[in-house]
This record gives C-alpha cells, structure tokens and sequence, in this order.
C-alpha cells in the first residue's frame, strides 16, 4: 500500500494491520516517508490531548542485584554492577515523592525489584499515598501480581500500573510470557489502568516483532503504549547487539501511535528526546533513585532527567505541557 493511503487510512481512524506495521517501520529512519509519519503521529498525538503532553516521576524504593537477570537491566545479577542491596527509608522516600508533587508530575510512580516485598511496598505505599494530595496520581511498577495483589494496589490508593511484555521476553529475560499477560489481566480486573511500551528495542528487533508488539499493547487498551530503545550498559554482554539512534527509536514511537486506537491516548517514549516528542510522543518520565538502565546508585547523578528537563524538551518541541493529575491514569476502564 502507498504511504500516502496508510495515513488516510490512519486519518480514518481505520487500524493499520500487521503488514502496514512492518512497510512503515520498514522505511529508512533518515527519510522523507519516516518524517510523513513522524508528523502524522505529532499532529494525531496533539489533537488528542489538545497540544498538551505530561511528564511523570519514577522514585525506585530499592536497588539490588536481581536473579531474574533480564540481560539488559544494570540491576540483572549476570551483568555484575551492583553488588549491595540498598532500601531507601520511608522519610526520604517521603522526601523525594513530595518533591516531585511540588514541582508538577503529572503522576508519581513507585518502582520495586523483583525480591523487595510485596507487604513492604504495600506497607510503604499506605504511608506515602497519606501524605500526597488525594488527587495525585500514584502509580506501581512492580513484578508480575495475582488478582488478590492487584486488588490491594488498587486498595491502596493506586490509579494504575506500568507494566510490559518486554521484547523477546523469557529469552533475553528470566521472566515467563505468560505471567507478564496474566498480570495485565489481573491489574486491569481489579480496576487499575495498565500503561505500557514497546521496549526495549535494540537493532535485532526484526520490524515483524516491533509490529507484533504494537499489536499486542494495542490488544489490551493501555492508558498509553509508547516505544523505548535499550539503552547499552558498558560491560555486559548484551552491549555487544548495540543499541539503536533516537531517530529511529522516534520512527518506531510514531508507528505505534499509528497502530493505536484513538482511545488510547497516550504515546510514551524513554529516554525523553526532542525527537520523540517529534515523532509523537506525548510522555517523558522523570527519575531518582536506582534506574536499571544506569551504572550510578542515584540516577538523579546519572541518566535520569528531571521533571523540568522532561518539560523543556516538550517545550523545545512545541507542546504545551499538562498541569494536573494525568489524563492516562484518569480514563474510565
Ligand atoms: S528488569 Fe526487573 S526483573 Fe528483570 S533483572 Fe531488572 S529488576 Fe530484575
């Protein structure tokens, strides 16, 4: 099919199937068709939001070497970069959390490993939850849960989750497909909104799996799909596949705001880049604490941006940013 009719056809509204998937992330990531599509995804992104993107805060309530070893994460045991177990205490998880209400996220995520307790966090969320404004976002992103779990993150105070099924996941990584879909079945049923990603792209994704995977986010109605590329921690084996350019991992940010419906409102990209707010993307994350795609303890020191940074970027990019509790996070089930 031309490209000029996958975006009338896009225009309409009509969802691209997996064969236009592929023609379009086929095209060179320098060239005059990714641009078409990159400005198609900008222009269906800032009509849905009305011109206004949102930026979120991650604080990671641990860091510890993990045996699910997922080769690309830095917190994976095989990969060797942290050695000690660090658990934040709750008044400086209070700190950092407040801090980040104060300088506008639009929704403030709590990140665990796979070995830090689920009554820990239950019992940390119950406190940090007590002293954010009841209208502020709060979000999990924790391992796979059963139903009963979800249901107590959604007692909680949560409004939604972030969760993947990574690429190539239970090869390049120690988890189970399976569980991971569960999960998003689980989190969903027990009212919480799942938000997800395409991630995290690396050069030997084929553009039949990126397309399998848009499709699969696109399947279960997520606050927001989005792309994110692999970010090469020096030293570990899978730094040898290398890693992919901005322009590219934006080319794959605006394909997937393409495979999504119209409901699905947002279009996340991570790192956060002019790029891929170019190519679409309406939501950058801010961080502090442990990041599994960084070698520093506090990410804050290392790649992670913060919320005004994440803003500038939007703004470099010509949107408007989002004041108030996210709109993902907010839509009916
Ligand atoms: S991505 Fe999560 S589950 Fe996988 S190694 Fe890192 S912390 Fe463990």
């Amino acid at each position: 099919m031309k490209l000029q009719d996958m975006i009338a056809k896009s225009a309409n509204r009509e969802p691209l199937d997996k064969n236009e998937l592929i023609q379009l992330l086929s095209y060179p990531p320098d060239s005059v068709e990714t641009y078409q599509i990159m400005a198609e995804a900008y222009r269906i992104s800032k009509k849905l939001l009305d011109g206004k993107a949102e930026v979120h805060a991650q604080f990671a309530l641990n860091l510890s070497p993990c045996l699910c070893n997922c080769l690309f994460c830095s917190f994976a045991k095989i990969n060797n970069i942290f050695h000690e177990e660090i658990n934040i205490p709750l008044d400086e998880a209070i700190d950092y959390v407040l801090q980040f209400e104060r300088n506008g996220a639009n929704a403030i995520f709590l990140m665990i490993t796979a070995n830090y307790t689920f009554e820990k966090f239950i019992e940390f969320s119950q406190e940090i939850r007590k002293t954010l404004k009841p209208e502020t976002t709060l979000v999990a992103n924790i391992g796979d849960q059963n139903l009963e779990n979800a249901k107590r993150l959604k007692d909680t105070g949560y409004a939604g989750v972030y969760h993947a099924l990574r690429l190539r996941e239970g090869i390049d990584t120690g988890l189970k497909p399976d569980k991971r879909k569960q999960s998003i079945r689980n989190f969903q049923e027990a009212g919480l909104k799942v938000g997800t990603c395409v991630e995290p792209v690396g050069p030997e994704h084929t553009n039949e799996e990126l397309a399998e995977m848009i499709l699969y986010t696109a399947s279960f109605s997520p606050a927001y799909s989005g792309a994110g590329r692999r970010i090469t921690i020096p030293g570990t084996d899978i730094a040898k596949r290398g890693m992919i350019s901005e322009l590219r991992m934006s080319q794959i940010v605006a394909v997937t705001r393409l495979g999504m419906p119209r409901t699905v409102l947002g279009n996340c990209t991570h790192e956060p880049c002019t790029l891929g707010a170019m190519g679409g993307a309406t939501l950058f994350w801010a961080e502090a604490g442990a990041n599994p795609r960084d070698i520093e303890t506090k990410t804050e020191h290392g790649r992670g941006d913060n919320i005004e940074q994440c803003r500038t970027l939007f703004k470099e990019s010509d949107w408007a940013l989002w004041d108030g509790p996210s709109r993902y996070y907010s839509q009916p089930l």
